[in-house]
């Protein structure tokens, strides 16, 4: 059942059980007020009869002293035409409770009669036909007798005004009922009105459509729920995004790797079959050999870095305060003895929080870069100063520099720019993503500039650490 029926159903039976009890004890209670007032009147007038019958006997001459069966029926016939309007309903029995004079009517029943005490008002309801009356009892001493007198007052009317009412009040139930059933349920709908939207809205997200909002109508609890449900929807949407992204790089970097590998693969499958099919001379034998060798050695350094970055992934990173004259004489050593290239270091004296090995990856990577793509005898600049926030390396050639639009994706493993002139020096696209799982466990990012045909400027700054507060997760 919806939620808003339950609501409904059980507002309905309280108001129906409420209307129906205070109905019934509101006419119950006035009903009660009227009889009391009934009993009242006929017990009044019960005395009033007791006084008249005594008044009678005394005035009627009687033999000894004692009145005789014959007068006391004499008597009652008196009182009961003395009555108004029909007269009056009595019964007059003697000592032994033996009936003398009864009205034409009147119920044989002697319950009453053997309740009678000396000076005391019995009294009860009866039933008779259609009508309800009051039975009243009384003991009259008279003249040495003691005489027992009865009465019926008809209050019909108390009855049949109790049963109007409570007609009456059904009738008001039922209206009243219908109408707040009426109200309720516009009440109903419209507190329930955001637990649809909410329930609508997390059905359209089940569905797939994550950027699918509830609009919030309220602002108590209800209100502060879909602003809840919003705020999770908006984190739930912002990580699937960022899983789907995580997965596409995956996909991506599985088909470029495929696609890396089945290159040299094909070139060494080619020479070696070349070399057991056929005998060839000795300097095509010796091209083959080589071809096999390079591309060999080119798998070789792809699956080295490839492990390389796994490996950073995973690492847990030791940061160490380390001179930067480190880095400077580490890099002019490796490059001695190169001379395609006019390198240039200049190094401001300080100190880095960082692992010294993987850090030297990083200059030697883009020293690497700078150089392969930089004419013969070009220039490369690297250097090193303090900066606001730590320390800045930079690494800056005249090459061939690096379009805008693809500045983005050389950090993506196995992004080349120009496949063939890569691959020729022996590149797999996989020193910048390297740099940056380096980069990214020391707290820093790497900053790139290019400019086609001018050259590009690639800096990093290494930020300033506490003392004791070196260890970086990956
Ligand atoms: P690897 O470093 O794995 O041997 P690679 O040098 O080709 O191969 P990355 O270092 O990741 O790979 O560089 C990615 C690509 O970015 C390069 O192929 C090159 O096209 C471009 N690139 C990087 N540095 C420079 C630079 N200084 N000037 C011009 N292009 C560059
Ligand atoms: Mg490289």
């Amino acid at each position: 059942m919806k939620f808003l029926n339950k609501i409904l159903l059980w507002t309905v039976i309280i108001m129906a059980v409420a209307f129906g009890l205070s109905g019934y004890l509101f006419v119950d209670s006035v009903f009660r007020t009227s009889l009391e007032r009934e009993v009242g009147k006929a017990l009044d007038d019960s005395s009033i009869l007791q006084f008249a019958f005594e008044t009678a006997a005394l005035n009627i001459p009687t033999k000894y002293n004692v009145l005789q069966d014959a007068a006391v029926e004499q008597i009652g016939s008196k009182l009961e035409s003395s009555g108004q309007g029909s007269g009056r309903f009595l019964r007059l029995s003697n000592e032994e409770k033996k009936v003398l004079y009864a009205s034409v009517g009147f119920p044989e029943d002697t319950s009453l009669l053997q309740q009678i005490l000396e000076n005391t008002r019995t009294w009860q309801v009866i039933p008779l036909g259609e009508h309800y009356y009051i039975h009243t009892g009384i003991m009259i001493n008279t003249l040495d007798r003691n005489l027992y007198l009865e009465t019926l007052e008809d209050v019909t009317e108390v009855f049949e005004e109790r049963t109007q009412g409570f007609a009456v009040y059904r009738r008001v139930t039922l209206a009243m009922l219908l109408i707040s059933t009426v109200v309720m349920f516009l009440i109903c709908t419209w507190l329930t009105k955001p637990i649809r939207l909410l329930a609508q809205a997390t059905r359209k997200m089940a569905a797939g459509d994550y950027s699918y909002r509830a609009s919030q109508v309220s602002s108590d609890e209800l209100g502060q729920l879909t602003m809840d449900f919003n705020s999770m929807a908006n984190v739930l949407e912002g990580t699937i995004g960022e899983l789907k992204e995580e997965v596409r790089a995956r996909e991506d970097f599985i088909a470029a790797f495929a696609h890396e590998l089945k290159t040299p693969l094909t070139a060494i499958i080619g020479y070696a079959d070349l070399l057991r099919s056929r005998k060839l001379d000795e300097e095509k034998h010796f091209l083959s050999s080589n071809y096999i060798y390079t591309e060999g050695k080119r798998l070789e350094n792809m699956s080295l870095r490839l492990l390389d970055i796994i490996v950073t992934k995973r690492e847990r990173v030791e940061l160490q305060p380390v001179e930067t004259k480190i880095f400077s004489t580490y890099l002019e050593d490796m490059y001695a003895e190169h001379r395609q290239q006019e390198l240039r270091f200049s190094f401001q004296e300080g100190t880095v929080w960082a692992e010294v090995n993987l850090l030297k990856s990083v200059l030697l990577n883009l020293v690497d870069n700078a150089c392969k793509a930089s004419r013969e005898g070009g220039l490369v600049k690297v250097s090193g100063r303090k900066a606001a926030e730590g320390y800045c390396f930079q690494v800056e050639d005249q090459g061939v520099g690096i379009p805008q639009e693809e500045l983005q994706k050389v950090t993506e493993a196995f992004y080349m720019v120009d496949k063939s002139r890569s691959r020729s020096r022996n590149g797999a696209g996989l020193g910048l993503a390297l740099c940056a799982e380096i980069l990214r466990l020391h707290g820093s990012e790497l900053q790139i500039r290019s400019q086609v045909g001018q050259g590009t400027c690639i800096s990093f700054v290494v930020p300033d650490r506490q003392e004791g507060n070196g260890v970086k997760e990956a």
